[in-house]
């Protein structure tokens, strides 16, 4: 399905339609800047049109089969790896980030249609005798009901086939909320659920560029039970606000500042790639991106002068252009945030090893940067960078750097490079996150519990705990 090819529309009750009032908003490319297409843009009385479909639609879509359910989502996993190259390449043009990036994210977005439609014939309750021997106990997990998705641009078919897998595979329906930048192969994903045969109204997309609007109409409606968000801790701590005031049920993926920690017994060669894959991986705009390196002092230089070095063999561009590893940032206020953090690292004292500076215009570019001699109280180890920015602290004693480590609000992952296996298992429980690469820079797997503790969020997707956050546990207290 090419940029052309893609509903440009609303999809609500199994229609593609437009808004309600008429309004369409303009997708643009990072790259160039330039306007790409224009979608239907969701008025809130779409919202509850989207609301009303689910509704609808959830009650048969919860009483099929479970296999039934796993064969829709096993069809809907095949036409997505399919699709893979094209949905790669519409990412690229809505998001920006270089193609091999791009493909890698389509096929782990088509792993969690996969791995759901297996899981949903095994969701499993639990029975037993009460302690005092007086009755039976039988637990059962049953569907939550309609649930609010809200996902991210910076994987804008991951984030969507994490949450909508899971969902369908519990007996939910789904509104989608994607993220205006990439609303393109959202449309897309969707339009392959439907060629795979999921029923009208159990899966309906809101594109939109009034997501507060949008958003509250659909959380303050009864119907809605679930709330699924992927985004940054700000608007994360907006929307549970909104939602306890009727008490709906939330998961939420929120920012990172993922601390990556290299200890003097390393094998650097290895913690020099890991460290490219955690900090490069879709252009460093990524929750789970290396934001903050901690490398023991007798090691320090030769890492950061190697990071350095394959830093700067990066190829910078167009993501569509054969051999870019980096592409442009998303937008301008991303680029600004980046040019922000790094200026002021370089007045606190850091020195730029590669990069520093932004790149000539036009699009959003900013090239590979290492900053050695980072104070630890730099503004730049406080915020999530969201690009190819590498800061590099030194400290000289366990204890130290997992104080620093675990020095900030956030706690999604961490990353630890240690030959000593012990230190590692003993690190990895100290570290503040929900999540640990110990000798790996890559942790996310759709068969592993995925999220953060802290203010990195509540829940986990993936595994099946993902699939446990679209339910509701049940209790039954019988006797026979
Ligand atoms: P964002 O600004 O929080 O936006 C996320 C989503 O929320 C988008 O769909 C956005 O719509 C919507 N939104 C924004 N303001 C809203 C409001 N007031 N009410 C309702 N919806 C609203 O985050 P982002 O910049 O797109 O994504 C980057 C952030 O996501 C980073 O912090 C990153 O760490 C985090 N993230 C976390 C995970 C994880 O699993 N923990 C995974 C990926 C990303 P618009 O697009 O229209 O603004």
């Amino acid at each position: 399905m090419t940029l052309e090819d893609v509903p440009k529309q609303l999809f609500i009750g199994g229609e593609w339609r437009g808004a309600c009032d008429g309004r369409r908003f303009a997708v643009h490319d990072p790259a160039t800047g330039d306007g790409i297409a224009e979608v239907a843009d969701a008025a809130p009385e779409d919202g509850l049109d989207a609301v009303a479909a689910a509704r609808a639609a959830q009650p048969a879509w919860a009483a099929l089969a479970p296999r039934q359910r796993a064969d829709v989502l096993r069809r809907a996993f095949e036409r997505t790896a399919a699709a893979s190259e094209d949905l790669a390449r519409l990412i690229v043009r809505e998001n920006g980030k270089a193609l091999a990036e791009a493909r890698s994210e389509a096929l782990y977005a088509a792993e969690f249609h996969r791995w759901y439609s297996e899981e949903a014939v095994r969701l499993r309750g639990e029975f037993a005798v009460a302690p005092a021997g007086t009755n039976r106990m039988l637990v059962l997990h049953q569907p939550i009901g309609v649930a609010l998705l809200i996902t991210p641009w910076n994987l804008p078919a991951a984030m969507v086939t994490r949450k909508i897998a899971p969902a369908l595979a519990a007996g939910c329906a789904v509104v989608l909320k994607p993220a205006s930048e990439t609303p393109l192969t959202a449309l897309a994903l969707v339009a392959i659920l439907r060629e795979a045969g999921v029923p009208p109204g159990v899966v309906n997309l809101v594109p939109t560029s009034r997501n507060a609007e949008v958003a509250s109409a659909i959380l303050a409606d009864e119907r809605v039970r679930k709330l699924s968000f992927t985004g940054s801790t700000e608007v994360g701590r907006l929307l549970l606000a909104q939602a306890s005031r009727r008490v709906v049920k939330c998961s939420m993926e929120l920012g990172g500042n993922a601390p990556f920690l290299v200890f003097a017994d390393a094998d650097l060669e290895a913690a020099v790639a890991g460290a490219m894959v955690a900090k490069i991986r879709h252009n460093g705009e990524a929750c789970t991106a290396a934001n903050r390196f901690y490398v023991e002092e007798a090691v320090a230089e030769a890492f950061t002068d190697k990071l350095a070095r394959a830093m700067g063999e990066l190829v910078m561009g167009n993501g569509l252009e054969a051999g870019v590893q980096v592409g442009p940032l998303v937008d301008r206020a991303t680029h600004a945030k980046v040019c922000r953090l790094v200026d002021a690292a370089l007045a606190h004292g850091a020195e730029a090893r590669i990069g520093g500076r932004p790149a000539d215009g036009p699009g959003y570019f900013y090239p590979p940067t290492v900053l050695a001699g980072v104070r630890p109280d730099s503004p730049i180890l406080a915020e999530e960078i969201f690009g190819p920015v590498a800061p590099v602290v030194t400290f000289r004693h366990e204890a130290d750097a997992i104080a620093m480590a675990n020095d900030v609000e956030h706690g999604l992952v961490s990353y630890v490079y240690t030959r000593d296996l012990a230190r590692g298992l003993r690190v990895a429980e100290a570290l503040e996150t929900g999540m640990v690469g110990l000798n790996r820079g890559l942790v996310s797997d759709p068969a592993a519990p995925f999220g953060g503790v802290k203010q990195s969020g509540l829940g986990r997707e993936g595994g099946r705990e993902g699939l446990l956050e679209f339910t509701e546990t049940k209790y039954i207290a019988f006797d026979y």
